[in-house]
């Protein structure tokens, strides 16, 4: 029997996947009702991925072979960031944890062996495979490294369960992507509403009812917004404040062009790019055929008419006649997610720029957590102020992780790079760079709360931009660096055995896009 109704306003990524979730998780307990509006566009960009994503798909049964080539996906080892540095400088920041050595991390190593000048590709296998564009399964569909918590087929996990560094993420079509899911969601249940909502009715319990053009009004037990940046229901109906970051992370705008990819000629990088520019950055989403290409900047140094040119010229000639699509982005979070009994996910609930991929990851975030705090009639407050607190920390967390981005960065060239170092430092990041500078950042010292990143993330940041200074601590000089030594041989190896025996991204992805019979690759 139904036990609760839930319904869902928005039909973007979130709102469609949020949907496919719940079915998968809770099947025939709840009904669930999407309303979308035909005449409101999704935000349309948001392609490039974090590694927990992988549980997503395999807790909804969806395999690679069967969603990958329906999205035009493709690999993501890492980011490639360009220009951080100096102009022509790049490093990976790949999707690996480097090994411990008695009892210090390779990274601390490397400050005393140097066994060369590129700490990325001394440290990390990935960051040689990125470079050498290489696919992380072999052609019959194994990963290039079995991990000790490689998905078994059927095999259903959440981001709690992700104790190892998964090596990849994904780039996909974020629109085939939200089709994909509402074809699955609508098939196993989910009742789909095409209509505007025109007014949300309120009660004492938050939100009494959707009131839709053409449907009536849609009520249900527990409401989920998904309406992107409008907070249709938790910030406008339930007046909910939304806390803006835009004090330390003042990138506001983007432009988007969607640039064909000559794969055949190119092939396809594994890694997403993102190039330091003027007021901001760009970055390039490789997918099956097409690069997505956006410019990310502060509307306070730069206008909509230079950003375009600026991504124009980086995009070269194949984007003359290509349109492009200019986007306010509101940089912050509803200062709670859940109120009453309504619960923001997506950008309805909080979003920073896209440096690091991670607007898909917070709705994840929050669906997995919404399933984790799931409510009976009572709502205890207790669990909804727990869901709200996990839900703000996992946000303002990845904020100060990127706001590390540009105050480590070295370049300084102009007036908005200069500012990325006198701009007031959130949280306890201040104190936090005073320590990494003698102590590379370690699980006592980063952002304490669930946010996705681990401290190798960060010491690939600061070893990668260059900025801030780092020294080596000073017992690792008396100690034998043996060890230490063997595993950057160790590296190099496994380097020259992976670029050698896997195949490379394009030929990967050529085989899936093959029908099975075939024989395209076995899923990992
Ligand atoms: C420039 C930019 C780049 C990004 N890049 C990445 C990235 O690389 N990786 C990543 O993970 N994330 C990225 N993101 C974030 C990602 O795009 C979003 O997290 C994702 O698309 C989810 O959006 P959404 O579903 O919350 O909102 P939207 O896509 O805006 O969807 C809102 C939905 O609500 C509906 N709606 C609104 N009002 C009404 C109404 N009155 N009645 C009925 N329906 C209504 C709309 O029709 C639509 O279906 C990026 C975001 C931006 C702005």
């Amino acid at each position: 029997m139904t036990t609760k109704k839930i319904v869902i306003a928005g039909g973007g990524t979130a709102g469609w996947m949020t949907a496919a979730y719940l079915q998968a998780s809770l099947g025939d307990k709840v009904s669930v009702t999407l309303v979308e509006s035909d005449a409101i566009a999704t935000i349309g960009v948001g392609e490039a991925t974090f590694s927990t994503i992988r549980h997503f798909f395999s807790y909804i049964g969806l395999e690679e072979q069967e969603w990958m080539p329906a999205c035009n996906a493709t690999y993501k080892l890492g980011i490639r960031f360009a220009d951080w540095r100096a102009p022509g400088h790049d490093f990976y920041h790949p999707f690996e944890r480097p090994a411990v050595i008695d009892g210090f991390t390779l990274a601390e190593w490397w400050l005393r062996c140097r066994p060369s000048p590129r700490f990325d590709r001394d440290c990390f296998v990935i960051a040689n495979m990125c470079d050498a564009m290489r696919s992380p399964h072999t052609l019959d569909g194994q990963l290039f490294e079995m991990r000790e918590d490689a998905l078994a087929a059927g095999q259903r996990t959440t981001m709690s369960e992700q104790d190892t560094q998964y090596p990849y993420a994904y780039h996909f079509d974020a629109s085939l992507l939200a089709v994909l899911l509402m074809r699955l969601a609508t098939g196993r249940g989910v009742h789909r509403v095409v209509d505007s909502i025109v007014e949300c009715r309120r009660d004492e319990r938050g939100i009494a009812g959707l009131v839709t053009k053409e449907h009536g009004t849609i009520t249900g037990d527990l409401y989920v917004d998904c309406t992107g940046f409008r907070g249709l229901l938790i910030n406008r109906a339930l007046e909910e404040p939304f806390i803006s970051f835009q004090n330390v992370l003042p990138n506001d705008r983007a432009v988007a062009l969607r640039v064909p990819a000559d794969i055949e000629r190119d092939g396809i990088r594994p890694y997403t790019t993102a190039t330091a520019r003027d007021a901001g950055w760009i970055w390039t989403i490789p997918l099956y055929g097409r690069d997505g290409m956006g410019y990310v900047y502060a509307g306070d140094y730069c206008t909509p008419e230079e950003a375009e040119r600026t991504l124009r010229d980086f995009a070269g000639p194949k984007a003359a006649d290509l349109e492009a699509n200019h986007i306010r982005m509101r940089i912050g979070r509803s200062r709670s997610s859940w109120v009453g009994n309504c619960v923001a996910i997506g950008l309805s609930s909080g979003f920073v720029e896209p440096l690091e991929s991670t607007g898909i990851f917070f709705i994840q975030h929050g669906i997995e957590q919404l399933v984790k705090h799931f409510p009976d009639e009572e709502f205890d407050a207790r669990l909804v102020d727990h869901y709200n607190q996990v839900v703000a920390r996992c946000i303002d967390g990845i904020c100060e992780f990127l706001v590390l981005h540009y105050y480590a960065a070295a370049r300084t060239d102009n007036a908005y790079w200069r500012a990325t170092k006198e701009r007031e430092l959130p949280g306890d990041l201040a104190e936090r760079f005073r320590l990494w500078q003698s102590k590379l950042p370690d699980a006592d010292s980063i952002y304490p709360y669930y946010h996705g990143f681990e401290p190798y993330s960060y010491v690939a940041m600061i070893m990668g931009l260059g900025g801030v200074p780092v020294r080596q601590r000073p017992v690792i000089d008396l100690l034998s660096s043996r060890a230490a030594d063997m595993e950057f041989a160790r590296i190099k190896q496994r380097v020259s055995r992976f670029t050698t025996e896997l195949p490379s991204q394009l030929s990967y992805i050529g085989h899936l896009h093959q029908p099975k019979a075939n024989g395209g690759p076995m899923s990992a």
